[in-house]
Parts: structure tokens; sequence; C-alpha cells
């Protein structure tokens, strides 16, 4: 007897898209059947033509707790996550007070987030100057790897990297092959603007900053071995370096969020500072450009690089206001609206959104190798293999925690930002109309619900 049958005529599984019958059993997917061959369970569920995806992991999200939950925090994060059909969400170290530099500074997170999450929570760990000798200890306390800044990040607490110091850090995290994750600007090629519009930002942050950036990241993971991971990528220009460090086999992987496959400077409204970012929402030219990134699989992830603050740092000055944008109950719909336009089918949002940030992080269930090899790649683990460690993310298969979600590809939504869970209603996807809707998302074979969170520590 099982606990759950989901059915769909559209079940996203990492063969593609089916009609199927997927049994759940103890939070964990226990078998994908034919509709018509489902076995027993306590509760039926059937869709119709609803799609059936696995739960998105969302690698890139700055919940803010301790320390500027006013911003943001866990309870309103994650329930915003799972209105979206995130599962798994990973805290970013800074805007966080203290950042997550080291253990104590990660156990106070941890006591933060506990009995407050809807969705599953791990953890990246920060690289600053002088915290070289705690990121073994971090690692090994379960953290999925380290973010560091080659520019200044915003906060004061979370300082950058020198070339010197990211060589340090590179060789440390290789040693026990843990993963660095980059916000990759070239400090000597940014400024401050020249005015408080939107264009001066945008000249102010040149795509040219990061592709230097990216190479040079490149070059120092190519001598130390490290595997690394450039994180929101805005700007095309960095696809070529990409493309061809993988191509010579350097262990690096990237991503691009939905603001910068949707949105476009071109559009920014006067003032309108809850479109800015850093890097930046750059031209229609560009973004065109990163779609085929993600086409020819230079670009692994799609994932929010949700960094929310109070609406009082939103001033309308581009050059004064804080750069976050807000959007993680968003980013599926965003994407789906913008992906099916372009040709691509809901299993390649799935790709993006869910199995490759899964193996990214060291989540998709293969333990000791999530290396960049297996990114963008689907397959998941048998039954047998996931038996013997927790439960895998991103992918309906066999053995993976059941974090499902129900996703209607036809319905639309018009964005209220006030309605949405995360805590200020800030977005610049207010008014816009989307398509595709969430329906019900459930963790571990249980429906997400507000009043009862049962998301862990992962
Ligand atoms: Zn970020």
């Amino acid at each position: 007897m099982h606990d759950l049958v989901i059915t769909s005529r559209r079940a996203v599984l990492p063969e593609g898209e089916r009609p199927a019958a997927v049994a759940v059993r103890d939070g964990r997917i226990a078998g994908i059947h034919a509709p018509d061959a489902a076995p027993e369970a306590a509760e039926r569920v059937d869709l119709g033509d609803v799609a059936l995806l696995p739960g998105l992991v969302d690698s890139h999200v700055h919940v803010n707790e301790p320390g500027r939950t006013h911003w943001e925090g866990f309870a309103s994060a994650t329930r915003a996550a799972a209105a979206g059909g995130v599962t798994t969400i990973v805290d970013m170290p800074l805007n966080s007070l203290p950042p997550t530099v080291d253990v104590p500074a990660l156990e106070v997170k941890r006591a933060a987030a506990a009995g407050r999450c809807a969705v599953d929570v791990a953890f990246w760990g920060g690289a600053v100057p002088g915290n070289l000798k705690d990121l073994r200890a971090l690692h090994e306390a379960g953290v999925r790897g380290f973010k560091c800044f080659l520019s200044p990040s915003g906060v004061d607490e979370f300082p950058p990297l020198g070339v010197e110091e990211l060589r340090a850090v590179m060789a440390e995290i290789a040693s026990f092959d843990g993963l660095l994750i980059v916000h990759a600007e070239d400090p000597e090629l940014l400024a401050d603007p020249a005015g408080p519009g939107y264009a001066e930002f945008l000249g102010s942050r040149p795509g040219e900053s990061e592709r230097r950036a990216v190479e040079r990241v490149i070059a120092l993971a190519r001598q130390t071995g490290v595997r690394a991971h450039i994180l929101h990528v805005s700007s095309a220009l960095c696809l070529e370096p990409l493309a061809e460090a993988r191509r010579d086999g350097v262990r690096i992987t990237a991503e691009t969020c939905p603001h910068y496959l949707t949105l476009a400077a071109e559009e920014v409204p006067e003032g309108a500072t809850q479109f800015k970012c850093c890097p930046p929402i750059r031209e229609e030219a560009n973004r065109d450009g990163l779609w085929k990134g993600l086409a020819d699989g230079v670009l692994d992830c799609v994932v929010s690089d949700h960094s929310p603050s109070t609406p009082d740092l939103k001033v309308p000055d581009f050059a004064a206001a804080w750069g976050g944008i807000s959007s993680l109950q968003l980013g599926l719909s965003a994407v789906w609206t913008e992906a099916s336009w372009r040709g691509h089918g809901l299993g390649d949002v799935v790709r993006w959104m869910s199995a490759a940030p899964a193996v990214l992080a060291g989540l998709d269930g293969r333990r000791g190798t999530a290396g960049t090899a297996g990114v963008g790649v689907a397959a998941g683990p048998t039954g047998k293999e996931a038996a013997a460690g927790p439960g895998g993310k991103g992918s309906i298969v066999v053995g993976n925690d059941a974090d499902l979600v129900a996703f209607d590809p036809g319905a639309a939504q018009t964005v209220d930002a006030a309605a949405l869970h995360h805590r200020n209603p800030v977005t610049p996807y207010h008014g816009r109309t989307l398509s595709g809707v969430v329906r019900t998302t459930w963790l571990r074979g249980r429906a997400v619900r507000d009043d009862a969170p049962h998301g862990t520590l992962l």
C-alpha cells in the first residue's frame, strides 16, 4: 500500500514528458507506472493535463535571517518558494548577520531556520579575506560550497577576495574537492554611475567586466583544478570563454537568472529600481545571447538570485538604491513564459531549474559524484543506490524524495506584488501576465501547507 499516487498526462521525467502515475511511500518516489497500472494508495490525485514536475531546486536565494530578517526571513522565503514550485533552496552566506563564514555562524543560521521552513533548505558558506582556515570545517559541517566576490558585495561584512586570496581559496577548496561559486565582475572595470538613470547604471557595470572576471576564474581553475561555478551570468560575452574552458575540460559551470532571460534594459521604467541588480539586466540582443547559451548547454542552471530588501532601500535612483531582485515565487512561470515562446519544452525548464541546480549543490542523491560532468544531465540514481544515502532532489526517479509540483502550463496569472509570499511587496514582475500556474507543491510526499511547515535543513 502506497501513501500517495499522482497521475498526470504530462509527467516530466528525465527521459521526457509522458503520461505516468508516480507512487509515493515514506516520502520517497517508490515507483513510476503507466497511468492504468498505478498501485493501491491511501490518497490518489489525478492531475489530468496539468503537468507533474520535480520540485525546483533554487540554489541562489538570499534569506537574510538572522540580522536582516526585515528584508526576508526563512518562514516568508520558503512559503514563497513552495508557492512557486520550489522545494529546495540553498541559502547564500551574505546579507544575514553574521555572514556564514565559519562554523559558529552556520550554527546560528541553522538555529534561525529550524522549524520555520516550508521547503527544504541547504546552505552555502562564504570565502572572505581571513577565513581560509575555516573552509574545511564548514565543508565538513555540510555547506554545499563557498561563495566569493571579486568586487564589493554591497555589504561591508562580506568583502571581496583579491587575486592572490582567490588563488589560495581555490587551492584550499580543491584539497577537499569542494566547490567555489563566484560573483564574477572585475572591479577594475566597474565605475560609480554617472547619474541616477538606468542607462548610467548599466554603463557603470559593462559586460566586459563580467567577461574579464570569468576569464580570471577560469585561469585559476585551470591552475588549481578546483570545481568552480559562475553565478548569475548576465552578459553573453561570458559564453565564449566558458564554452572554451569546458571544451578543455576545466571543471566550470554557470548559471543565469529569470530576470536576465525575461526582462530587458530597454523596458526598465524611469526610477523603477525594483529592476536593479548586480550584474545588471542588459539589452534585448544580449538576452537572446543568453538563451542561446542555455540552448547550447554553456549555461547549466536558471536560479532566482532572490535578494530582497525593504521597500525604503529601493529609492528611485539607480546609483543609490539597493541592488537585488525579488522573484523566488515567480521564476518558474517567468521562465516558462519566455521559454515556451522560444520553442523550449517543460523538460528543458526542469533541467535548468531543478536537475542541474541539484547536481551543482550535490543534492541529486549521487553522493561523491557531484562533479561538473554531471551538471545538466538529469539521470538520477536507481532505487538501490538511493537507498544508501539521503533522498535525491531534482528529478522524478525512483528513490528520490517525492518533491513534486502540479504545474498548469496553459493557465495564466497577473502578478500582484502584494499577494506574493516573500516579505516585502517589491518585484519587477508586478503587473506582468505570466504563463503557467503552480497548483500544488508536495515536499517528501506531503502537500505544503502554510500553517504546518515541514521543511528540513539539509
Ligand atoms: Zn546573489
